[in-house]
């Protein structure tokens, strides 16, 4: 035998084996914790069938639409619903081979020093920095800051101040 009742929350009819009448369970709809009511106290009392938001003691539900709304929520209310909802609606997981790719990438970074792009006379700074954010890609780049830096020029002997970037990249 079942106790059919609403859920005092959310008004959703449920049916639980009337052996657990008295105890608490959390409604399937809501989530609210209620009470299985004693079906005993409603039958004594006559004319409250009329009244559908009563527990009421029914070996089979009154119309095939309660019918299979009991039968569903019934078979919710033996399994914790709410652990079973969760882990259908869980984020499906990212293919691995997309995983693979995001956690390859570091943040690194690149100096790129004014004096170590002169060649020969030709200062070749602009085609330099050019040419290693072409090869890191425009999506991979983070950051572009200017440094400034001293250095001991071997030929004058004295120390010269010179100009540089920092490329904070991904790759
Ligand atoms: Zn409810």
């Amino acid at each position: 035998m079942d106790v059919i009742f609403n859920c005092p929350k959310c008004e959703q009819e449920l049916a639980v084996d009337s052996t657990g009448a008295g105890t608490q369970i959390n409604c399937p709809s809501c989530g609210n914790l209620i009470f299985i009511p004693e079906p005993e106290s409603v039958i004594s009392r006559p004319g409250v069938d009329s009244d559908n938001r009563a527990p009421r003691m029914e070996a089979h539900p009154i119309n095939p639409i309660s019918s299979s709304a009991a039968a569903k929520v019934e078979m919710h209310l033996r399994v914790p619903v709410h652990s079973t909802t969760e882990s259908l609606i869980g984020k499906p997981p990212i293919p691995l081979e997309v995983a693979a790719k995001e956690t390859d990438k570091k943040i690194r970074t690149k100096t790129i020093r004014h004096t170590d792009c002169i060649e020969v006379g030709h200062d070749k700074f602009d085609e330099v920095i050019t040419n290693f954010l072409a090869k890191v890609g425009e999506a991979n780049i983070i950051s572009i800051n200017t440094l400034s830096y001293t250095y001991l020029d071997i030929g004058t002997q004295k120390l010269l101040t010179d100009f540089g970037v920092l490329i904070v990249y991904r790759a």
